[in-house]
């Protein structure tokens, strides 16, 4: 039970945001309401989107409606919904000023859940030329329009900039792509490349030993190393740093990505905007009363829901444990788990923790049935449904107990993706 009246602010209602305020909402109903909790989500978005799906919106012309769902649905009735961006995050002062009507509402907790988005602005030429996957269902659909009308030509996929979420995204892309046109009985005639910045077709080495062959064998053309500094969208002509040159029919990368904007210049946050972020018990530089999860953290793994989800759950239980007094503590392992399709019903996973080095998993089509339940079961679980079995699931990393005591501050060194 709160022994004195507490409210919590938390900033973003996606994947992280809405797992963390409905778990406590679920746990914390006679305090919230009895009036001795107070739980607000701000975010201004009218929908939440299933971003996973974007891929089968773009490259199986998937109906974007299914992807999305009212914000407001998503919400337990014990958590309080404002339908606003935040345009500060005060934590000394313990407030939070919303965007479009300037109040300010106090908080004695904060969490930072305001994930990423692609960043155009760093890419010049890049929003004019292409086609995105990564931003919204309906720029996906438009994509797959397009794709619907190709008959020939050059398509050119892959990485446009660091960092970004979903790592396999751009390679699932290329897979994608491939079925898509083997099915049209056009593959002849489309050039499929996919280029990156990495010195292979995947950053990390096992995973690489894993797909790049398979790209070869499909015969997707790959081409490492190029650092993409803009694009000429009437020459049709992508150009590198290193002063390589690739031309293009139709461009789909995945644009690189930065924090929410308000957050730029804020001394809590590096200087892209990424929220300095304990790996463990994920509060903020050295405040004890912030907290940040998901995509928004500078956290040195991968930019992915589960991440989100499993972070949240962190939080959430160190929170329910001092309010309840337990002094149980618990700490995020670093699980990182995406999925990536390989094309014809069969997917592998990028599987890692702070401590285990990522899996080599061979495609199968068991992941993929894996993933399409993930689709069936993430509006349930953004409410906190399935956390059975997500426990069963994750096992011995879904969390762990850290004792009684605090772990100390710990500084991100390399990136696990
Ligand atoms: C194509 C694609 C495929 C993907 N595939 C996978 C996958 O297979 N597995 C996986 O685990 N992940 C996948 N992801 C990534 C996953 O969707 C994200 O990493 C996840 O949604 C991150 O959760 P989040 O809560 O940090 O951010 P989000 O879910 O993006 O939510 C952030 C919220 O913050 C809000 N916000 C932003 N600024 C403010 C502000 N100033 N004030 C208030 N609110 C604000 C936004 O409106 C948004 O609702 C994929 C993503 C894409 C694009």
């Amino acid at each position: 039970m709160v022994n004195e009246m507490k409210s919590i602010a938390v900033v973003g209602g996606g994947a992280g945001g809405l797992i963390f305020a409905n778990t406590m909402a679920k746990e914390m109903s006679d305090d919230i309401r009895s009036g001795r909790l107070k739980i607000r989500i701000f975010d201004g978005s009218v929908h939440h989107e299933f971003q996973p799906g974007y891929l089968s919106v773009a490259f199986k012309g998937k109906n974007p409606a299914t992807m999305r769902k009212y914000l407001s649905e998503l919400v337990l009735p014990d958590v309080e919904l404002i339908p606003e961006n935040c345009s500060r995050v005060d934590i000394d002062n313990k407030y939070v000023v919303t965007e479009k009507t300037g109040k300010k509402f106090g908080f004695d907790e904060v969490i930072i859940a305001t994930g990423s988005r692609p960043d155009y602005s760093q890419i010049p030429g890049l929003s004019q030329a292409n086609h995105d996957f990564h931003t919204s269902a309906s720029a996906s659909a438009e994509l797959f329009k397009r794709l619907e009308k190709i008959r020939w030509g050059r398509i050119v996929t892959g990485i446009a900039g660091l960092p970004y979420k979903c790592p396999p995204s751009p390679n699932e892309s290329a897979f994608l792509l491939e079925e898509y046109f083997v099915r049209k009985k056009l593959r002849k005639d489309v050039k499929i490349t996919f280029i990156t910045p990495f010195l292979r077709s995947y950053s990390n080495e096992t995973v690489n030993s894993v797909i790049e062959p398979m790209l070869k064998e499909r015969n997707i053309e790959i081409i490492t190393g190029f650092n993409l500094e803009s694009v000429d969208p009437e020459k049709e002509l992508l150009t590198s740093m290193e002063g390589e040159s690739v031309p293009y029919d139709t461009l789909l990368l995945v644009p690189p990505h930065s924090g929410a904007p308000i957050f730029k210049g804020v001394e809590y946050a590096d200087e892209d905007g990424w929220i300095k972020t304990d790996k463990y018990d994920l509060h903020v530089a050295d405040y004890e009363n912030a907290f940040a999860i998901g995509d928004a953290t500078d956290l040195p793994i991968s930019k992915a829901g589960v991440e989100a989800h499993l972070e949240a759950v962190v939080v959430a239980k160190n929170m329910i444990s001092q309010m309840q007094g337990t002094g149980e503590r618990y700490e995020f392992t670093g699980r990182l788990q995406c999925s990536m399709e390989t094309g014809y019903h069969q997917a592998t996973f990028v599987i890692g923790t702070y401590d285990r080095p990522i899996e080599r998993i061979q495609p199968s089509l068991y992941n993929y049935f894996q993933k399409k339940l993930m689709e069936r079961i993430y509006w349930a679980s953004l409410k906190g449904g399935y956390e059975w079995l997500f426990k069963w699931h994750f096992g011995e990393d879904y969390y762990r107990k850290s004792g009684k005591e605090k772990p100390p501050m710990q500084t991100p060194k390399v990136q696990n993706v």
